[in-house]
């Protein structure tokens, strides 16, 4: 789910060319729903506290960004743990756990 509005958007591209496109694929993710609470609200959980990383994570709550490590694959916007998401296909998530 997009955060912010076209003209942050417009801003944000300005200063980092391409991230307009990098917003809206993540953006556009397809995640598993917490295995916890059964929210769709959740995030693809990437590393890095750097200025395009963080203009990424203003605009889309489908990334969490961490300074360092990943406890798991996915974090749940709705109630705030992290879990780890299928790699592929239908699986459904095991290994939930939180921090
Ligand atoms: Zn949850």
């Amino acid at each position: 789910m997009l955060k912010v509005d076209q003209e942050w958007i417009a801003r944000a591209e300005a200063q980092y060319p391409g991230l307009r496109k990098t917003i809206y694929s993540w953006d556009a993710m397809d995640l598993p729903p917490c295995p916890l609470c059964g929210s769709a609200n959740t995030a693809k959980v990437s590393a890095g506290l750097v200025g395009r990383s963080l203009h990424l994570a203003a605009a889309t709550t489908k990334i969490r960004l961490l300074a360092n490590g990943y406890p798991a694959d996915c974090y749940c916007n709705q109630c705030g743990r992290y879990f780890d998401g299928p790699d592929s296909g239908n699986a459904q998530t095991i290994g939930a756990r939180t921090k």
